[in-house]
């Protein structure tokens, strides 16, 4: 068990990083011309507000969402520096039971796929408070976290995941490796989407790689978003939102081959992508890659008129959901909120929501209770808020989880109360 360790973030914050003149595509650097679409002024949506601070200023960053002309990928600039971001990150995995099921079948799945044992070397990129690498350390399987919150990573460590605090790219990469260290099998779950500079992040990986190693990489799938209104996914954290043929490309600039590809149902329709060393002729490329390809390049993926489309149905989403809190206030109803995540603080700053159509929210995460949304300063509370105060409707904020959630609230139809997801629609559920 190496790197017990916890690294210091050395360096150095800068306090803003984005220019709207120059704006260009983090790939592949060409002008960035063509709006996806732009919510607006938003907070960081992570940065909840303690009691001491509701009273003082809060910063605001666009959400100006871009699409490259050249390689399409979807993009926001690093408005934000990702130290800011980062250094105290609230989301902890773990508390959620329909991840934790995902990360165990991942790691299940996993070994009796490629065969690995005690002798493999898993290695997680931005590994959270260990959620997953957990089920590699129950199986005896060497394993390494690499975590840049500093917080969070502390908490993987107390549950004996190996963690290494630091941010992952070209020059972790080239540490490891000259420790003589290389990864039977990487993985990077919604990281990839975090990182402002995907080339470093994925030359990294090339870098780590073993010969015949295998790099797992899942994130949202841009199509799923598209289809499904999802823009409350679109975060200042997320720097980029890829679609597979986009991901392709930035992998195969690396040396990377993309050789199979899952659509999974988590986070409203993500891809897990399976890459190898390009001249690694072991693993064949899989039917499904040509699949999704082709079904890609269908559905217009390849045209950029097809991403200036996306605005103008936000702002129906956001009208129906208005349109839908308007009336049941004018009724008099009582409404609540279900959940913090990131995705809930987009939609409701983005739409206006603040204690006027939603009385307070409630989080299982003991971190969130007490504090207030950032931008609409909704008080969290613990679940037992509901109970006590029976409202007429409850929003689900996190509608990725809404079929775990719907089962924790089965109660409220005890007081003829009723559940509501946001998204793709706004939508009270039977
Ligand atoms: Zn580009």
């Amino acid at each position: 068990m190496n790197h017990q360790s916890i690294g210091e973030v050395t360096e150095t914050p800068t306090a803003w990083a984005g220019d709207a003149r120059t704006a260009s595509c983090r790939f592949c650097g060409t002008a960035l011309r063509h709006t996806f679409v732009d919510l607006g002024m938003s907070p960081l949506c992570e940065s909840y507000v303690s009691l001491e601070k509701l009273n003082s200023m809060e910063a605001f960053y666009p959400l100006h969402v871009q699409v490259c002309e050249n390689c399409y990928l979807v993009q926001l600039q690093e408005y934000v520096s990702r130290e800011e971001i980062f250094t105290d990150y609230a989301y902890l995995s773990s508390y959620s039971d329909s991840w934790l099921q995902h990360a165990s079948n991942y790691a299940d799945q996993m070994v009796s796929r490629f065969g690995f044992d005690k002798r493999s070397f898993v290695v997680e990129l931005a590994s959270n408070d260990g959620y997953l690498l957990q089920y590699f350390v129950r199986k005896g399987i060497p394993c390494l976290g690499i975590e840049p919150a500093i917080n969070v990573a502390r908490v993987a460590l107390e549950k004996g995941v190996p963690t290494l605090a630091k941010f992952f790219g070209e020059q972790t990469a080239r540490e490891l490796a000259t420790e003589g260290k290389v990864a039977d099998l990487m993985l990077a779950n919604n990281a990839l989407a975090q990182v402002p500079d995907v080339n470093d992040f994925v030359k990294g990986m090339k870098i780590l790689l073993a010969p015949r190693g295998v790099v797992t990489v899942e994130f949202p799938h841009l199509m799923r978003l598209m289809e499904e209104n999802q823009f409350d996914t679109i975060y200042h954290e997320h720097f980029s939102y890829f679609s597979f043929l986009t991901s392709e490309k930035i992998f195969e600039a690396q040396g990377l081959t993309l050789f199979d590809v899952e659509e999974l149902p988590t986070h409203g329709g993500s891809l897990r992508i399976y890459a190898r060393h390009a001249e690694d002729d072991s693993k064949p490329v899989s039917p499904r890659v040509t699949e999704l390809r082709q079904r890609e390049i269908a559905a217009g993926f390849t045209e950029i008129a097809t991403y200036s489309d996306f605005a103008e149905q936000v702002k129906k989403t956001k009208r129906k959901l208005l349109e839908f809190l308007i009336s049941v206030k004018r009724e008099g109803k009582k409404v609540a909120g279900y959940g913090a995540p990131g995705k809930g603080n987009t939609l409701l700053n983005y739409c206006g929501i603040r204690c006027d159509f939603l009385e307070y929210t409630v989080d299982r995460s003991p971190y969130k209770q007490g504090k207030f949304l950032p931008g609409t300063h909704i008080p969290i509370f613990h679940p037992d808020k509901i109970r006590e105060t029976k409202p007429d409707y409850v929003l689900i904020l996190p509608w990725n989880l809404k079929e775990e959630i719907r089962q924790q609230l089965s109660y409220v139809r005890e007081w003829g109360g009723r559940l509501v997801v946001p998204i793709p629609t706004v939508e009270v559920l039977a």
